[in-house]
C-alpha cells in the first residue's frame, strides 16, 4: 500500500493559541511515528493580531491559498479586545474563513470525562455527551458587517435564514446522529414561537427530516433549551440552531463538562474543515504556560476522524481513550478545572497515554 501525507495547515494565532497549538502539533507528530503508511506534512502560518500589527492583514492571502488546498486546517485562537479595527470591531479572521471557504456547520461535541468535572449532581463519565452544530455562514451573524453610525438613535441587526444555508446544516446535523448511533435524534433549536426567520428555519428542518426516516426530530425553543440543557442534558442527541444561538448555548454546554478548555469543535464545509477549540485566546492566561490544551488536542482528533483515513480514525480513539485515562485522576487537572498541571504537563500526560494506546493496538493489528 502506498504512502497517505495529509497537508495540515496550523494556524496558531493569538493569546494562548499558539501555546495549545504547540502541544497539539508535538502530540500529533508523536502519534505520526505509530501511524502504518500515513504522515502529516505540517504548514505553520502566521495570522491573526499579531500579523495584523505587522502588516495591516490578519489573514494574509498566502494563508487563506494554504487553507483552500490543504486536507484540513488546525486554529488556535485569534483576536485580542485591545487591538480592534478602525470601526471599533475586534479583528476575527476565523469568521473570514468560515465565511470564505464556506464552512456552514461548527460541530461541537459535550463530552463529560469525569464526575468531578460537571457542576450537575449525579453525571459520571460518558452521562453527558451531545453534540451542539451551530450554522456558521449566516443567522443573526450576518448583520455583522454593518456599520453602527456614531449619531444614530437606533441599530438594527437582520437573522438572516436562507433555504440553502438550513438545508445544508440541518443535514449535516441528521448526518451525525445517524453516524453516532446513539440515542439518533435531532433537536432544532429554534423561537418559532416569536420570529419568522425561525418559522422558516423549522419549515426546512421539517423537510430535511423526512429524509431520514431512522432520526427522530424534534423541535425546543432556546430558551427552554438553555434550561433543559442544566436540567437534564441527558434529553439531547444532537442539537441544531442558529448562528448566534449556537455561539450562546456552546458556552453554557461547555460549563457542563468542565469549561472552555474542555470543548472542541470542527467547522465544517463542503470541502475544507477548520478545527479549534471553542475558546478564544484567553489574554487574561496567555504567556503563563497554564492553559488548558484539552480542548485544542480534542480539536486535533475531531480532525484525525474527519481525515476519515483507518489509521487516523485508529490515532483519534488513542487520544480520546489517553484523555479518559488521564482524567481518571482527579488531581490530573489544570487551574481552570481546579489543578495545577501546567500547559505541557497536560499535554505531555496525554501524548504519552495515547502514544502507548496507540502503539499497543498496532501491535495487535
Ligand atoms: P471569544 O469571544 O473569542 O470566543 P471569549 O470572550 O468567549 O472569547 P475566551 O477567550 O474563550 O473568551 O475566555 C473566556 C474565559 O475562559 C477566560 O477567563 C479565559 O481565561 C478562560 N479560558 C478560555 N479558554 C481557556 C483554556 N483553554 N484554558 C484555561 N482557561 C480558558
Amino acid at each position: 500500500m502506498s504512502e497517505t501525507t495529509f497537508n495540515i495547515v496550523v494556524l496558531g494565532g493569538d493569546g494562548i493559541g499558539p501555546e495549545v497549538m504547540d502541544e497539539t502539533v508535538r502530540l500529533l507528530s508523536s502519534l505520526e511515528s505509530h501511524l502504518d503508511r500515513v504522515s502529516f506534512q505540517f504548514d505553520e502560518h502566521d495570522v491573526g493580531v499579531g500579523q495584523y500589527l505587522k502588516s495591516g492583514n490578519a489573514l494574509p492571502d498566502s494563508a487563506f491559498a494554504a487553507c483552500r488546498r490543504c486536507d484540513a486546517v488546525l486554529l488556535g485562537a485569534m483576536g485580542l479586545p485591545n487591538v480592534r479595527y478602525p470601526d471599533g470591531k475586534e479583528i476575527a479572521p476565523q469568521l473570514d474563513l468560515r465565511e470564505q471557504l464556506g464552512l456552514y456547520g461548527g460541530v461541537r461535541p459535550i463530552q463529560l470525562f469525569h464526575e468531578n468535572d460537571t457542576p450537575l449532581k449525579g453525571y459520571g463519565s460518558g452521562e453527558i455527551d451531545f453534540v451542539l452544530v451551530r450554522e456558521s455562514t449566516e443567522g443573526l451573524f450576518a448583520g455583522r458587517e454593518s456599520i453602527l453610525d456614531p449619531d444614530a438613535n437606533e441599530a438594527t441587526n437582520i437573522l438572516k435564514i436562507t433555504r440553502e444555508g438550513a438545508e445544508r446544516v440541518c443535514r449535516l446535523a441528521f448526518e451525525l446522529a445517524r453516524e453516532r448511533g446513539k440515542e439518533k435524534k435531532v433537536s432544532l433549536i429554534d423561537k418559532a414561537n416569536v420570529l419568522s426567520s425561525m418559522v422558516f428555519f423549522r419549515k426546512i428542518f421539517d423537510e430535511v427530516a423526512e429524509s431520514f426516516p431512522d432520526i427522530t426530530a424534534d423541535h425546543v425553543y432556546v430558551d427552554a433549551t438553555a434550561l433543559f440543557l442544566v436540567r437534564n442534558p441527558q434529553q439531547f442527541d444532537v442539537m441544531v440552531t442558529e448562528n448566534m444561538f449556537g455561539d450562546i448555548l456552546s458556552d453554557l454546554a461547555a460549563g457542563l463538562v468542565g469549561g472552555m478548555g474542555m470543548a472542541p469543535s470542527g467547522d465544517i464545509g463542503a470541502d475544507a474543515a477548520v478545527f479549534q477549540p471553542s475558546h478564544g485566546s484567553a489574554p487574561d492566561i496567555a504567556g503563563k504556560g497554564i492553559a488548558n490544551p484539552i480542548a485544542m488536542i480534542l480539536s486535533s482528533a475531531m480532525m484525525l476522524d474527519w481525515l476519515r483515513h483507518p489509521q487516523t480514525i485508529q490515532a483519534a480513539k488513542a487520544i480520546r481513550e489517553g484523555l479518559t485515562e488521564v482524567l481518571s485522576d482527579p488531581f490530573s487537572r489544570t487551574a481552570d478545572m481546579g489543578g495545577k498541571m501546567s500547559t505541557s504537563e497536560m499535554a505531555g500526560a496525554i501524548e504519552a497515554a495515547a502514544v502507548r494506546i496507540l502503539s499497543s493496538k498496532q501491535a495487535v493489528v
